[in-house]
């Protein structure tokens, strides 16, 4: 995974004059003190940076400008200890530009019933401070999110570090760009969108580049670099030559790794983090990129087959919010519809991510029977098992919609010996039936992105973020 940068949340807690300077120090060093401990749980992907007590409206508003302005600041998080006008939060508020997280908590889980008294109150007022405080942002259609409970609980904490994982995906979708090698496949209607559309809304930079400036790329690899690929390749997975000769088996191999490469070469010295292939479209290239485009997405980058460049900017989307653990493209493939045994199985003809991967990929050598290319090579392994989220974006003439749901995934049945390609079975939670229904009706496509590491709360969150539309189907 290409390093993320090293991001920090700006914490700020309310309150208010009244009280006097004694019972503010008490509420620095409470906020403080929570701040330290949330760093210190090991919860957290992402560093908590106390900021102060806000306590005027001109403190507020200096404190959004620079939350704004500060490139390595993802979000701001704001907790209420006291009672704070909320008045004082409106021209702030509106200013920025980052997520922001309301974390209603307050500093003891308890009422100290043996001690409490007037000077107790007027300290831990969150109880109807964070309420006067979310006033606001409600009225603000802020879309903020409110973590509610104990800071301390760990299912609180849980809540906070799935939350920076999408605020820190939010940030990065805005350095998002996709080359497209090739147009979208002739005749397609899902995989197309708006480009213009989708860099004001995603923030994503979608480019189109000539397979021929890729050629050049491919052409340009040395022999030696790939010898070093390839030894790295066959210390990571297994190498099967099958009824393939040696030469032909080692040629196919050697040929992906030189497309892997040039891919790479290409990206990073351009900048781009996710890319589009066409099988339609490989003149010059002996092979549709098959290994490398699995390799590349275990690395990373977001990719979509047929010209799809929706899925690419998706799957590194998502991968940014995962920190690249077990999120893949897919595209569902073909159909068990027997009763009890409910499921779609994902693939696709090469292109499926190791990432989701729970045996050991083999690196396989078979003919592709579209295309017209020569016998590419890829990595076969099977799927896994567990709760995961399935997720494609759609294009309608008034805007982007994220359509999804939960899919509960299993392993298939058996062997598909003529069918050499990775694969990934799962049935939507609510149902084969249902499920599939309510995703054609609401218009998803083909191609998906599926997460094991994010959540249904997760996907609302981003795209809320994002003003984009979700219909997730529950
Ligand atoms: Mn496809």
């Amino acid at each position: 995974m290409q390093k993320m940068k090293d991001y920090e949340f700006w914490f700020v807690t309310g309150s208010q004059f009244l009280y006097g300077e004694e019972q503010l120090k008490s509420v620095a060093a409470d906020a403080e003190d929570i701040a330290k401990k949330l760093n210190a749980s090991g919860n957290l992907p992402y560093k908590v940076v106390f900021k102060g007590v806000m306590t005027t409206a001109d403190g507020i508003t200096k404190f959004m400008k620079e939350a704004n302005y500060n490139d390595n600041v993802a979000g701001v998080i704001t907790w209420m200890h006291t009672f704070s006008p909320a008045k004082n939060w409106i021209r702030g508020t509106r200013l920025l530009q980052k997520p922001l997280l309301h974390l209603a908590t307050q500093y003891l889980n308890k009422i100290p019933y043996d001690t409490i008294d007037f000077d107790y109150m007027n300290l831990n007022q969150s109880a109807h401070g964070d309420r006067e405080y979310a006033y606001i942002n409600a009225r603000l259609q802020k879309h903020n999110k409110i973590v509610y409970g104990f800071w301390g609980d760990e299912d609180v904490q849980k809540e906070i570090a799935d939350w920076q994982n999408v605020a820190v995906a939010y940030n990065e979708s805005f350095n998002i760009k996709i080359v497209r090698f090739g147009d979208t496949m002739r005749n397609v209607a899902v995989t197309e969108g708006d480009k213009v559309e989708a860099q004001i809304f995603l923030g994503w930079t979608v480019d189109y580049w000539p397979v021929s400036e890729l050629v050049e790329y491919v052409n340009g690899i040395s022999e030696d670099d790939i010898d070093a690929a390839y030894k790295e390749l066959a210390s990571q997975y297994d190498m099967v030559q099958g009824d393939n000769t040696k030469e032909h088996y080692e040629h196919s191999v050697r040929y992906q790794l030189r497309e892997y490469l040039a891919l790479k070469k290409f990206m990073d010295e351009k900048g781009y983090t996710g890319f589009t292939t066409n099988f339609e479209d490989l003149h010059g290239l002996e092979e549709l990129p098959g290994l490398a485009a699995q390799l590349l997405m275990r690395d990373g980058y977001g990719f979509g087959a047929e010209g799809d460049w929706k899925s690419a900017g998706m799957d590194r989307l998502l991968k940014i919010a995962a920190q690249n653990n077990a999120t893949a493209f897919m595209e569902d493939y073909t159909l068990d519809l027997r009763h009890g045994h409910e499921a779609i199985l994902g693939s696709h003809m090469l292109e499926v991510d190791p990432s989701i991967a729970s045996d050991k990929p083999r690196v396989e050598v078979h003919p592709l029977d579209i295309g017209g290319k020569d016998d590419p090579a890829r990595l076969v392994f099977t799927g896994r098992e567990g709760e995961a989220v399935d997720v494609t974006l759609s294009y309608f003439g008034d805007g982007y919609k994220v359509i999804g749901y939960s899919v509960d995934c299993h392993k298939p049945e058996a062997e598909t010996p003529h069918l050499p390609v990775a694969k990934q079975l799962w049935t939507p939670t609510v149902g084969l039936k249902e499920g599939a229904k309510r995703w054609m009706h609401a218009g998803g496509g083909h191609h998906t992105i599926l997460s094991f590491a994010l959540t249904p709360q997760q996907i609302k969150d981003l795209f809320e973020m994002l003003d984009v539309t979700v219909d997730f189907i529950e």
